[in-house]
């Protein structure tokens, strides 16, 4: 593969995996043994990620899109909660890399008969997984979850909390497309907007952490009452050299945009008061396509989906050619794949915390 990231400025070296063979096989600069979120991760931890997903992507290229380098390793996914695109494709991830794969919904387990989480985890190792995917609606569970399993953890979105798949196939969408940056993470410089019901979004949680630490202008913009507690956030982190703005002045927050994330209005975690009507929100906060054009041309679309259309985001903006939303859902392959196969390759002797 060409090395282009020397020639970037401020871009990390990394070495990338040669993603045929078993990850354990080759020296690779990656140290962490869970995924929990991406606070921990730096510049170097996110190159590394997007150019093996690089790799990945040219695995699914190929007319079989399948290496052996997880052969023999046993992934269990774990889901508390809802969900089509992160476990479908968590689950295409680890068939793709040729991983053992177990689906288990608590909804037909025995978490219905009572057991404990610790219980459930403990059973699920004995059982013989070396990696957990796991998806909760209560902000922390993965984190107890690695305290007991011996093998890996992926947080595939718990609570408000963290949703760190998503946050690195949303990078990974907005490098493709934006390229040619100043820098190898393709958004240093560019201004990112992320839209609407931030307070109940695991996702902006987890972007608001990757796309600084790659560079991004980040732009939080919803009603004040699905902002509060980000002001503070932001202010700690413009102190850190992180660049984050939150208002609700839509207009300010899109003008002259790169990227438009909008987030769905989270009916089943909201309580009663924050919102007037969903009439109303879509009418001042909604994504229009009056309001994408107030943005960079060609700037970029992006919904984590599922979306509520006609709400957050206009059926024809969703649809519309600015959107990047169906690549979203592709790469998420890619990057799953890239991170089931690093995390694989890490011992816990040698693994950096979380
Ligand atoms: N699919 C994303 C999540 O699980 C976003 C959403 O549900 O709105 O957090």
């Amino acid at each position: 593969m060409t090395d282009v990231a020397g020639e970037r400025t401020g871009v990390p070296e990394v070495a990338v995996p040669s993603v045929d063979v078993a990850p354990e096989s080759q020296p690779i600069g990656w140290r962490h043994r869970h995924l929990l979120d991406v606070d921990g991760l730096v510049a170097a931890d996110l190159e590394l990620v997007m150019r093996t997903a690089d790799a990945m992507r040219e695995v699914l290229a190929r007319p079989i899109a399948k290496v052996p380098a997880l052969r023999g390793r046993s992934v269990t996914i774990l889901f508390y909660e809802a969900s089509t695109r992160t476990r479908v494709s968590f689950e295409v991830a680890a068939k793709n890399l040729s991983a053992d794969v177990v689906n288990i919904a608590a909804s037909a387990s025995s978490v219905t008969k009572g057991e404990s989480l610790v219980d459930t985890v403990r059973t699920i190792e004995a059982l013989g997984a070396q990696m957990l995917v796991m998806r909760h609606g209560v902000s922390g569970a993965p984190y107890l979850a690695a305290e007991v399993f011996g093998g890996s953890v992926l947080n595939g979105g718990d609570g408000w909390h963290a949703h760190p798949t998503q946050a690195l196939l949303d990078l990974y969408t907005m490098r493709s497309r934006l390229g040619g940056g100043p820098s190898g993470l393709g958004v240093a410089g560019r201004k990112v907007v992320i839209l609407g019901d931030v307070l109940h979004s695991r996702v902006a949680r987890s972007n608001i952490w990757s796309l600084t630490a790659a560079g991004a202008d980040l732009w939080l913009c919803g009603p004040p009452t699905l902002l509060r507690g980000f002001e503070a956030w932001a202010g700690r982190g413009a102190a850190a050299g992180r660049r984050f703005t939150v208002t609700s002045d839509v207009s300010a927050a899109l003008r002259d945009a790169d990227v438009v994330m909008a987030l769905r209005i989270q009916r089943e975690r909201m309580s009663s008061g924050l919102l007037p009507s969903l009439r109303e929100y879509a009418a001042r906060y909604g994504l229009t396509a009056a309001r994408v054009a107030t943005a960079k041309p060609g700037a970029l679309v992006m919904h984590p989906g599922p979306m509520n259309e006609g709400v957050e985001i206009a059926a024809d903006v969703a649809a519309g050619p600015q959107s990047v939303i169906t690549d979203q859902v592709t790469n998420g392959v890619a990057i799953r794949m890239a991170l089931l196969y690093l995390l694989a390759g890490v011992s816990p002797a040698e693994s950096a915390k979380p």
